[in-house]
């Protein structure tokens, strides 16, 4: 079968806005909603459609793919772009969309709704926070962080039944749903929501696990590695799929979402994509000439200082700086020369001064019109 234009699926047009898209999908889910219409196929399909349309066109990134290459564009993309959502995507993904148009919560954070189907728990998601510092976030690495989370119950392996012994909801028959009739403005509705007795699970414990009180999680520690690609930068997000909180008696392990931080580097400044860093030099060395070591994000690196080199004088390292997150180029280290003038002197230092003083060589020529310092930094930082 060939797929339907996304557009068309929701009825908007090619240019129809986020918001526009979101009550179309909206209307469609309502309309077609399974318990809205039990036991009918082509609802369950029209149902399916609209959310594999609502998925692509509500992502700006699958988006602009679809409307660039078509159907061919979006294959695969994401979870489950284009390769035909289950119901449980659906309602896992998509739950809230339906807020309080179906009575009673049960289509709410869960993989609920569709005839006779058992409510998944989801565990929660864990939200931390790493610090990096530069040469970390250049070069990549793997960092272990202790994660305070729940976790299966070892006793019950996560059943939260002694000996994991169950009997069927004697309220839904082990449906896990049930249909009530309520009276509206509009008239009679049918609304069908999880089973209150067995929250929706269609079976209830003979007795609960001790360890975990029949919850089938307990709180503990759980040492995780996260492995952290070069290049990320401050306030990105990593998704460590599943390594958040486990579920209620067996569900779906939430995710750990881990926040990028940037740890302020001793000694390079950061701006942009450049680093720039403060080297102070002697006298004689500015005099004469040398040779000094500078750090980087990859170690150390040597650079030539040429004899009568003036304070203030700016080095440009190319391609030392901070690789650019698309992967394409990367910053310049820029290191600023400054010639330390000593703030104490001894009797005999200032003697070995004086004499310099009235050296010709020594008094200041300036430049003419060469650009100041103050000049030169609005160049290179705008
Ligand atoms: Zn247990
Ligand atoms: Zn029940």
């Amino acid at each position: 079968m060939s797929k339907r234009d996304y557009y068309e699926v929701l009825g908007v047009s090619k240019s129809a806005s986020k918001e526009e898209i979101k009550k179309a999908y909206r209307k469609m889910a309502i309309k077609y909603h399974p318990d809205k219409n039990p036991d009918d196929k082509s609802a369950e399909d029209k149902f399916k459609e609209a959310a594999e349309a609502y998925e692509v066109l509500s992502d700006d990134t699958k988006r602009q793919r679809y409307d660039q290459f078509g159907h061919e564009g979006v294959k695969g993309a994401g979870g489950f772009g284009g390769g035909g959502m289950s119901m449980e995507d659906i309602f896992s993904s998509f739950g809230d969309i339906f807020g309080d148009a179906f009575g009673f919560g049960g289509f709410g954070g869960f993989g609920g709704g569709g005839r006779g189907r058992q409510r998944v728990n989801k565990g929660s998601n864990i939200r931390i926070r790493v610090k990096l510092d530069l040469k970390e976030m250049v070069n990549g690495v793997e960092k272990k962080v202790k994660v305070k989370k729940y976790t299966e119950c070892k006793t019950c392996s996560g059943s939260g039944a002694k000996n994991g012994a169950f009997n069927t909801c004697s309220t839904c028959n082990g449906s896990g749903r049930v249909t009530r009739v309520s009276n509206t403005f509009l008239g009679q509705m049918q609304t069908t929501g999880a089973c209150p007795t067995c929250g929706g699970e269609g079976k209830v414990i003979q007795e609960k696990c001790t360890s975990c009180y029949g919850e089938g999680i307990v709180q503990d520690e759980e040492i995780i590695s996260i492995k952290i690609p070069a290049g990320v930068t401050e306030g990105m997000q990593l998704n460590v799929s599943g390594k958040g909180n486990a579920a209620r008696r067996g569900g779906i392990n939430g995710d750990l979402l881990v926040a990028i931080e940037e740890k302020e580097d001793p000694d390079l400044i950061r701006d942009g994509n450049d680093l720039i860093y403060n080297l102070y030099i002697s006298l004689s060395d500015a005099i004469l000439g040398t040779t000094a070591e500078v750090p980087t994000v990859e170690g150390k690196v040597k650079i030539k200082i040429e004899s009568g080199t003036q304070s203030g004088k700016i080095l440009r390292l190319r391609n030392k700086g901070i690789p650019q997150v698309n992967g394409y180029g990367r910053g310049d280290m820029l290191v600023q020369v400054n010639v330390w003038i000593p703030e104490k002197i001894s009797k005999e230092e200032k003697k070995l001064i004086e004499k310099l003083q009235a050296s010709p060589n020594f008094v200041p020529q300036p430049k003419g019109k060469e650009k100041s310092i103050f000049e030169r930094m609005r160049d290179y930082f705008g």
